[in-house]
């Protein structure tokens, strides 16, 4: 029997399955293939910026996260070494608090909704290769289940929301235009007993630390240091990081952070400098991670892959009907991604060179700020692509 759908996407977490859900909900027979298990982790320090909450709004996402115990973030704390300010986070449509879920949940609620919708979303699968038509366009994609059967699938679209290190963009030798010139090194972990109202961003000369609260009454607790810093201080033994980071960047809560109870290891990431590569080609599209990444320091990446994912969808419904019309949508998809991207990305890129006084500081947060604006315009002049049905956790 062949195996043809209207869209395969590849990659089940947040770009993938966001992408599935829009499709599906307009009807479209999508088929999502994630190597990973359904309800699995993943490295984050899962804190959604305003755009992403919006989306998760008007995707109907929201009332099942908070559902699931996800606690609301009323206010931002941001310190510069011995300063600190404070801001409220302002009510605005779909957006009453910022949330930052566990991945966990967040995944699997994304996950469930597509396939409410009608995707079908095959778990610890995964894809490891194109099939291309005699003219070089992608036509589907071969891999293999848990149980190593193989598969072939085919669609008029493949969808690469594969991450960081897409197959999907390496087999099509997606192009890279811009690459960050640097990155920050991460250790992270989840704390209880910390009483943290909101979120902490904390600052101090060449380092930064911060503390997100999460589900299950935990906070993700991470340090942050100029990528060659980490691989000579910390590489092997991140757990010295975390306490140390917090010494190093905001006194007063190191003891707090070393005492409180640790759930699960203290983990790493060595940092990788932000890109944008070409996100379409005949046949293919690319989304999330995949498409752009942006270093994490500015806690950005899953509120651009909910806004992409619809900007995506939406390309790919409006190019029905002819190669010429898929064609033109997609070019839209790619200047509405940089013209929304692109301020953000040298932004982040400025924030982790870790080479500011703290002063400058300041107005570098006010441009990631400000970069965040016109998302959150263009968004807002959207009307949701389908009337969002409310999923349970
Ligand atoms: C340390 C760290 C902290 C971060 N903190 C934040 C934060 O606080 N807020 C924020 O917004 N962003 C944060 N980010 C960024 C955020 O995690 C990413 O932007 C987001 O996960 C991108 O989602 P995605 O769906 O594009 O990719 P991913 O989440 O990477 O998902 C890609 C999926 O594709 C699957 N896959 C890959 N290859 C194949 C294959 N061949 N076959 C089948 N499946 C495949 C993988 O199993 C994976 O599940 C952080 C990133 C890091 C590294």
């Amino acid at each position: 029997m062949q195996d043809v759908h209207d869209a395969i996407i590849v990659g089940g977490r947040v770009a993938g399955t966001a992408t599935a859900l829009l499709l599906a909900r307009a009807g479209r027979r999508v088929l999502v293939l994630e190597r990973g298990r359904y309800g699995s982790d993943t490295l984050s320090t899962h804190a959604f910026m305003r755009g992403g909450v919006m989306q998760l709004g008007r995707f109907g996402l929201l009332d099942a996260l908070v559902a699931a115990g996800t606690p609301p973030v009323r206010r931002t704390v941001i310190r510069y070494g011995d300063t600190e300010q404070v801001v409220a986070v302002r009510p605005s449509p779909y957006v009453d608090a910022l949330y930052a879920p566990r991945r966990s949940l967040l995944d699997r609620v994304l996950a469930d909704a597509a396939i409410a919708a009608g995707a079908e979303v095959r778990f610890a699968t995964t894809v490891t290769e194109l099939l291309h038509a005699d003219d070089g366009a992608v036509v589907g994609v071969r891999g293999h289940d848990a149980q190593g059967r193989r598969f072939e699938a085919r669609a008029p679209i493949t969808i690469g929301a594969d991450g960081l290190r897409s197959r999907v963009a390496r087999e099509v030798g997606a192009l890279t235009y811009r690459r960050g010139q640097h990155a920050t090194g991460m250790v992270l972990s989840y704390l209880s007993g910390l009483e943290v109202d909101g979120y902490q961003w904390l600052y101090g000369s060449g380092a930064s630390a911060g503390l997100i609260p999460t589900n299950d009454g935990l906070v993700c607790a991470w340090v942050g240091l100029p990528a060659d810093r980490f691989r000579s201080a910390l590489r092997g033994r991140p757990d010295h990081g975390l306490v140390d980071g917090f010494a190093e960047v905001a006194p007063d809560w190191a003891a707090r952070v070393a005492d409180a109870r640790r759930h699960g290891p203290v983990r790493g990431f060595p940092g990788v400098p932000g890109f944008l590569r070409q996100p379409w080609g005949r046949g293919w599209a690319l989304v999330g991670d995949a498409s752009h990444f942006k270093d994490p320091l500015t806690t950005h990446g899953m509120t651009d892959a909910l806004r992409d994912a619809e900007l995506l969808a939406r390309a790919v419904l409006e190019g029905e009907g002819s190669p010429a019309r898929l064609e033109a949508a997609l070019v839209d998809y790619h200047a509405t991604r940089d013209r929304l991207s692109l301020p953000l990305f040298e932004a982040a890129d400025r924030v982790a060179a870790f080479d500011w006084e703290l002063g400058a500081l300041r107005e570098l947060l006010l441009d990631v700020s400000a970069a965040m604006r016109p998302e959150l315009d263009h968004l807002a002049g959207l009307e949701p692509m389908s009337v969002a049905q409310p999923v349970a956790a």
